[in-house]
């Protein structure tokens, strides 16, 4: 009873199996399979944008400093020796695929909803202007979906540790942000 009740407080599963001298207990240590791991790395870009239709301030052009956070879940890379050994994904790996796919081609751009000819317009007459045009308007609602399609494809694991994106969360402020989830369902 010792041994089950240590087993116990140690979270883990228990088993008892009688025989004709003993009662064994077999302590279960969860697996690696039923834990969910998750990484996440932050980068930060800077960029204008406006929301035409905006009846309050976001109408004006202005600009962010935004941040990005991306997270990652997979099982923990064991090949031994190798220099991603107990990791999901070497977090400079995560940055480098994430300014490839997303960061260098919005930092210090201008994000415009292609329907805001005004703007577009204005963008295009500068000569070599970093403009960024979207969709869909550029709110951080929109920026966090847009950047989960953009990533997601991106992130493919080379070790077989079941590597996927689950989560892109831009925050438009230190105050506001918003999150893309995967839907697991
Ligand atoms: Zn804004």
């Amino acid at each position: 009873m010792q041994m089950q009740e240590e087993a116990r407080k140690a979270g883990s599963a228990t088993r008892l199996t009688a025989c004709d001298c003993c009662i064994q207990v077999i302590i279960r240590t969860p697996t690696q399979h039923a834990l969910i791991m998750q990484i996440t790395r932050r980068l930060e870009f800077d960029a204008g944008h406006r929301i035409p239709s905006h009846t309050s301030q976001c109408r004006h052009l202005h600009g962010h400093r935004y941040a990005i956070e991306i997270t990652l879940s997979g099982e923990i890379i064991t090949t031994d020796g190798i220099s991603e050994q107990g990791m999901i994904m070497d977090y400079s790996e995560v940055k480098r695929i994430a300014k490839e796919q997303l960061v260098d081609a919005w930092d210090h751009a201008f994000l415009v909803y292609r329907n805001d000819k005004a703007v577009l317009d204005f963008l295009n007459s500068l000569p070599n202007h970093k403009t960024v045009v979207l969709e869909v308007p550029p709110t951080a609602e929109n920026l966090a979906m847009l950047a989960f399609k953009l990533l997601d494809s991106a992130y493919r694991h080379s070790y077989g540790n079941n590597l996927q994106l689950e989560r892109v969360r831009i925050y438009e402020t230190p105050n506001n942000w918003a999150d893309c989830l995967r839907n697991s369902s």
